[in-house]
């Protein structure tokens, strides 16, 4: 038989006060799978982050994790059952330094002495943190600061990982750098749902990917098909 999926959204509508966002977004994750969602702006792939981690609540539709509806359930049991969300807008605390930045991540945690192992396993997945690691984080470059977004994520040591955006505003040279990490982090079984405005970046690290159009999920393909038919990406992202 199959594997039950890990997340399973099943009609999912979504709204801001009274503008619908979602109409109505069906898919599914598998345990340890890269997924990504494309898609032009405003297309509603953030909005769709927003509502697994617990930041938007349903107006219709179901969330399920491990089997269990976690729709409008509060972030925070959201991030206590295995789920965390590394923000758009990076938001790590600029006038903490990377080891509190870190910390934070690990808020549920009562275990000084598991917080401690924590923080040592992402310094050895990102080494640029470990040297920078009582810098402030408003000092550290954009690509840095995406590490650090992705470091305090993983401190809560997620079974799903929420990435919007991981490489908004950085180089190029450090997007790829970025999406190393990812590839990690997955191979290391976490398993992974990105939204990604660079389409080559996120199909290379997704096995399969979902096209967004104005809040509906329009397709679903696997990310080779995709890159080998650049007609079909342009008909879906207009170009
Ligand atoms: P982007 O890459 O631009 O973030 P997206 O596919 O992630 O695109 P969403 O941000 O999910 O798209 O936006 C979906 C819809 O919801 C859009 O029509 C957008 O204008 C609207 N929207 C997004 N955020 C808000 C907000 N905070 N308040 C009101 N409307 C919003």
């Amino acid at each position: 038989a199959a594997t039950a999926p890990l997340l399973e959204l099943d009609n999912l509508h979504v709204g801001y006060g009274k503008t619908a966002a979602l109409h109505g977004v069906s898919l599914r994750v598998q345990p340890g799978e890269t997924v990504a969602l494309i898609g032009a702006n405003g297309a509603g792939k953030s909005t769709t982050l927003r509502a697994i981690s617990g930041l938007l609540k349903p107006t219709r539709g179901s969330i399920r994790f491990n089997g269990r509806d976690i729709g409008g359930m509060a972030p925070d049991r959201i991030v206590g059952l295995g789920i965390a969300q590394s923000p758009e807008e990076r938001h790590v605390w600029p006038s903490m330094t990377v080891y509190e930045n870190l910390v934070l991540g690990a808020y549920l945690c009562r275990s000084q002495a598991t917080v401690q192992q924590r923080v040592a396993k992402v310094y050895e997945r990102f080494p640029r943190l470990k040297e920078r690691h009582q810098q402030l984080a408003g000092t550290l470059s954009g690509g840095e600061q995406q590490m650090l977004a992705i470091g305090r994520a993983l401190m809560s040591e997620p079974v799903l990982l929420l990435l919007d955006e991981p490489s908004l505003g950085l180089s190029p040279k450090m997007a790829d750098e970025v999406f190393d990490v990812v590839r990690e982090i997955s191979r290391q079984g976490v398993t992974v749902l990105l939204v990604e405005q660079n389409v080559h970046n996120a199909l290379t690290a997704a096995s399969r990917a979902y096209v967004f159009e104005t809040g509906r999920v329009v397709a679903e393909r696997e990310s080779a098909g995709l890159l080998g038919d650049p007609e079909l990406l342009t008909a879906y992202l207009g170009g």
